[in-house]
This record gives structure tokens, sequence and C-alpha cells, in this order.
């Protein structure tokens, strides 16, 4: 036994993938979770299968995190967050614990796997927090999850027509976020075509810029959903709520060149990945530097350092899916046995 050990903090698919190939060296892990459950973004959401499987991704988690529970080189905190780290070539950490006392651990090495946060919507002028049928992406996922089909909430009445508008808080000057999320075409296209199978008299319409190529066979995805959804290439400008609890959405049109007004039942933003809330304090505590975007950026040598011990995994380094959180897991976890020489 080399007797080495290692913290992963954030329990996301990424944490959860870290831990696990770290714990296949034998090295001793404290997996640090804030929330009281292990899962992160993905936990949330649904099964988009239809008469196949779409390839979303979303089953991957359940899998990890069994085996995240059932190994026995992985010790998880919930409810738990790093409150101070003393470095003299090992990591002493105290651990705060929402549901208990503080704690303290030792760790040789440290992946930081913390996740993102979804964009505010509420900054736009789409009526979210303000009317109950606007909603976001993943509030549509939980929906789905939960329900299995789309409802409006305010009345819990199938919509007659529903509408995805993208890139809300993405490749967007006015929020400072010019980068593409990367997630949230495919996921638009998955949902709606699931809602479709389910409840095919709804009309559903998505008002993007352009098609974020997400997976191998995007194209042929997508020319197949041409037939059943109607694609709009126009950001709208703004929504409001007509007197009978409608939604009323005004873009400029492509077709005719000129500003139309359009009524929907329900309205899902796709809203973008964000830095995670408490990247930047983690940065500071572990010395790490983050790029103007807000994201640890992977090519900066300061973030994955073999000579610091602090290494990054998934979203924490910018927008992206689970099969690449996944795969930047591995290769945190490949980065930081190298650093421990084991
Ligand atoms: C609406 C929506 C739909 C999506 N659909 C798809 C899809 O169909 N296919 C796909 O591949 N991807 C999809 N994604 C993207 C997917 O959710 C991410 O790729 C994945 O969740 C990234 O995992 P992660 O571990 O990096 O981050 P997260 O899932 O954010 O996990 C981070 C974890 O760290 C924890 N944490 C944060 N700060 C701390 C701290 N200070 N201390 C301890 N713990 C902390 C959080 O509580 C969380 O559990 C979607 C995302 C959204 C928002
Ligand atoms: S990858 Fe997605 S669509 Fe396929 S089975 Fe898993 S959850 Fe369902
Ligand atoms: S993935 Fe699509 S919706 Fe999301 S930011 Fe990129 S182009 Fe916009």
């Amino acid at each position: 036994m080399h007797g080495k050990n290692a913290l992963v903090i954030g329990g996301g698919i990424a944490g959860l993938c870290a831990a696990l190939e770290l714990a296949r060296f034998d090295i001793r892990v404290e997996l640090v979770e804030k929330a009281a459950v292990l899962g992160g973004h993905a936990r949330m959401l649904t099964c988009k299968a239809t008469d196949a499987c779409v390839r979303c991704g979303a089953c991957f988690v359940e899998e990890r995190l069994k085996a995240v529970i059932e190994n026995p080189n992985i010790r998880v905190h919930l409810g738990s967050r790093v409150e101070s780290v003393k470095n003299s070539g090992r990591f002493s950490v105290v651990l705060s614990d929402s549901m208990g006392p503080a704690s303290s651990c030792e760790a040789d090495a440290v992946i930081i796997a913390s996740g993102f946060s979804i964009f505010n919507p509420g900054t736009k002028p789409y009526g979210f927090g303000r009317f109950s049928n606007v909603i976001t992406n993943l509030d549509l996922e939980g929906m789905l999850k939960i329900q299995g089909i789309a409802r409006r909430p305010s009345d819990n009445r199938t919509p007659e027509k529903l509408a995805f508008i993208q890139c809300v808080g993405s490749r967007d000057a006015k929020s400072g976020h010019l980068w593409c999320s990367r997630i949230c075409c495919g996921s638009a296209l998955r949902m709606s075509r699931l809602i479709k199978s389910r409840q095919p008299d709804i009309a559903i319409s998505i008002f993007y810029i352009d098609m974020q190529s997400s997976g191998r066979d995007f194209q042929k995805f997508f020319d197949e959903s041409r037939n059943e959804l109607r694609l709009i290439r126009a950001i709208p400008a703004d929504v409001f709520r007509t007197e009978n609890d409608r939604l009323q959405m005004t873009y400029f049109d492509p077709a005719s060149r000129e500003p139309k007004d359009e009524i929907f039942d329900m309205i899902v933003l796709s809203v973008g990945l964000c830095p995670g809330e408490d990247l930047k304090g983690l940065a500071g505590l572990f010395g790490m530097e983050l790029s103007d975007t807000g994201f640890a950026d992977a090519n900066q040598k300061s973030m994955i350092s073999t000579q610091s011990g602090v290494f990054a995994a998934g979203t924490v380094l910018g927008p992206m899916g689970i099969s690449e959180s996944v795969a930047s897991a591995g290769k945190a976890a490949w980065e930081a046995v190298k650093y421990l020489k084991i």
C-alpha cells in the first residue's frame, strides 16, 4: 500500500468519475459534496429515449453513484464544503458540515469538480419569474422526469403551442457571456422529440441562432426533427402575458422579414452554463487562476499543474456534456496519479 490520499470537491458526474478512477489505484478518496445528495445536475435530467436510446447520457450518473457508494476506498462527505486549507506539501483541509460538527482530512492531491451554475434568466425580457408558464430547460427536465409529460405550471393543462428560446445567457454580449453552452441545442431537440412522442398534438417551435452539433448522429437527428418541429432562425425580443393567460412573443420573422407577434401557451428558456458559484472561492483557497470567462482554463498551466497537485475536472473547465465530463475526470485523475508517482 502506498498510503496516498486525495480530495475530490464536487459529487456531480465529473467528481464521481474522478473519485472512482483514483480509487482504482488504491488511493483513499475524500469526496466532498455540498448538497445533501450526490449526482449534481446530471441527476436532474430525464431519459429522452423514444423508440430507441438517444444517447443523452443521463443514466450514466445512477450507475456511477452506486459504484461510488459501494467503493471502500471512497469516503463521501455530504452537506460539506472546504472551509480552510493549509498546504505544506500535503493539503490539510478543514471541512464544514451542514449536518454535524466540522471535520478535517489530509490529501496529497486535489481534484476540483464543483461544476457549473445555470444562467439566471430573470434579467431577460422573457417574463421568467413573473409568468409561471415561462420556465427553464432544467425545469422542463424535472417536469418530464417526474410527470413524464409537459404541462403548464399555472393550470396543469397540456399546452397547445410550446416554444423554446435558445441561447438565453449564452453567445450574449449584453451578459458578457460570449461562449456557446454546447449542450442546450441537443437538449432542446431531444426534449421536444420526447414530448412529441408522448403528446403529439403539442405544436413545438424552437427559436435559435444556429444549431450546435452534439454527438456523432446529430445531423441525422436534426434532419429528422425538422419533420415534427418548427425551427425558426430568430431570437425573440420579448414576451408578455395576455388577458387569457397565454404568452405573446415578439420576434423578427426571417420569412416575411418583418416583426411578428405570436401566441404560445408555454415557453422554455434554454439557459446557458455559467461558472459555478463557488469556483472563485475554491480557486482562491487552492491558488488557481481562472480565465476571464470565470471558468478554469484547461490550457492554463497553473490549473493542471503537476507542481501544485491541484487538478480540475468537468464543467469547472467550461461548458460540456456528460460524456466529455466523464472523459475530463479520467484525464484529471490520471494527471493526479502521475503527480503522486504511483
Ligand atoms: C438543462 C440541461 C440539460 C442538459 N442536458 C444534457 C444532455 O442531454 N446530455 C449531456 O451530456 N449533458 C447535458 N447537460 C449537461 C450536464 O448536466 C453536465 O455535463 C454535467 O452535469 C456536468 O457535470 P459536473 O460534475 O461537471 O458538474 P455538476 O453536475 O454541476 O456537479 C457539480 C457538483 O459539485 C457540487 N459542488 C459545487 N460547489 C461545491 C463546493 N464548494 N463544495 C462541494 N461540492 C460542491 C454541486 O453540488 C454538484 O453536485 C445538461 C445541462 C442542463 C443544465
Ligand atoms: S443515454 Fe439517455 S436516452 Fe439513452 S437510455 Fe440513457 S438516459 Fe435514456
Ligand atoms: S448549444 Fe445551442 S442553444 Fe446552447 S448556447 Fe450553443 S447555440 Fe445556443
